[in-house]
C-alpha cells in the first residue's frame, strides 16, 4: 500500500536515497526511510511500512490480549455468582 504524503496527500511518496553520512546512520540504526513524493517533492522520514505494520499487529495482539483477560475475569466472576 502506498504512502501518502504528509504534504499534498496524494499516494505519491517513495523511498529516497540518504543524502549524507548522518542520514545514512539514521537509516540504519532505526526504522525511518527517507521519502520523497512524487507530486509536490516533499522531502521527509517516515516509518518503513513494515515497522508500521509490526506496530499494528503488536497494538492488536495487546488489544485482543486485555479483551480476552476480562473476558477470563468476568467468567470467574459469573461463576462465583451462580455458586
Ligand atoms: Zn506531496
Amino acid at each position: 500500500m502506498p504512502l501518502t504524503c504528509p504534504k499534498c496527500g496524494e499516494f505519491a511518496l517513495h523511498r529516497s536515497h540518504t543524502q549524507n553520512a548522518g542520514e545514512h546512520l539514521i537509516k540504519t540504526f532505526s526504522p525511518l526511510r527517507p521519502y520523497r513524493c512524487g507530486a509536490c517533492k516533499w522531502r521527509g522520514w517516515r516509518m518503513k511500512e513494515r515497522a508500521v505494520n509490526k506496530q499494528r499487529r503488536i497494538r492488536n495482539l495487546v488489544i485482543y490480549g486485555i479483551v480476552f483477560v476480562v473476558a477470563v475475569v468476568f467468567a470467574l466472576y459469573m461463576r462465583t455468582l451462580f455458586q
